[in-house]
């Protein structure tokens, strides 16, 4: 039963990984980012269409570069000048006949179908929003301006939260609509919503290619999967 949809936000620029290319369109293993968690959302059962955000002009290379990924309908648009921009252009061709929203970054290309289960699931037994998310293991301590630690903070309640998130398709387009700025993620807008989020287990192998080493991190992964 495919009951939702997929948008994946992949017009950034990458600057923090040092290249000129859009981050989503660099290689892992001979795949390009985005290709690699596209083909891992279309796996997923409950996906029956992704709509994904590239760079304006990228369009046809992308329609391009995943025409022959089969398990989802694709439907690629042009992004926005931040992510929540990007969302919020997907989500305004998204098929409304899904109910169940799941948004993913491009950023986390390893992201397994069964994690996306996961969400969707949450959220098809009747939650609003929900978001992946792991424990921290290190201490952690917040600074002041200079470095110098202020506080130590009880991680037991922290968690890092990861994508994709998954929402009922109202309640995403609420907070899109609500003018709300500078969220990171997509479940920071629903919040200010005052919506509860809930929390399933995340994975490791969903890890965000951000700086040069991770696509190393990201390899040894691909390694153990094969
Ligand atoms: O820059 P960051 O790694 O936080 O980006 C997270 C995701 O948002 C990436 O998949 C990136 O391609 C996407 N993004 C976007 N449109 C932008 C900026 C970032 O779709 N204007």
């Amino acid at each position: 039963m495919s009951d939702a949809v997929a948008l994946v936000p992949a017009a950034g620029s990458g600057t923090r990984l040092g290249v000129g290319a859009p981050k989503a369109l660099r290689e892992l293993s001979g795949e390009s980012l985005l290709r690699h968690a596209v083909r891992r959302l279309a796996a997923a059962p409950s996906i029956g269409h992704i709509v994904v955000a590239v760079p304006s002009g990228a369009e046809p290379e992308v329609r391009r570069l995943l025409s022959a990924l089969s398990g989802a309908e694709l439907t690629v648009v042009a992004g926005g000048a931040d992510r929540q921009a990007s969302v919020a252009a997907a989500l305004a061709v998204a098929p409304t006949r899904y109910d169940i929203v799941l948004v993913h970054d491009a950023a986390r290309p390893l992201a397994p179908p069964e994690l996306a289960e996961r969400v969707a699931a949450a959220v098809r037994d009747g939650r609003d929003a929900v978001i992946p998310v792991l424990e921290v293991v290190d201490t952690v301590k917040q600074v002041d301006a200079e470095g110098r630690v202020i506080a130590t903070v009880d991680r037991a309640r922290l968690r890092r939260v990861q994508t994709p998130q998954g929402f009922r398709r109202a309640v995403l387009a609420k907070a899109h609509a609500s003018g709300g700025t500078a969220a990171t993620d997509d479940a920071g807008l629903v919040e200010r919503l005052g919506v509860t989020v809930h929390t399933v287990a995340g994975s490791e192998q969903a890890l965000k290619i951000t700086r040069p080493h991770d696509f190393g991190v990201a390899e040894l992964y691909l390694e153990l999967e094969s």
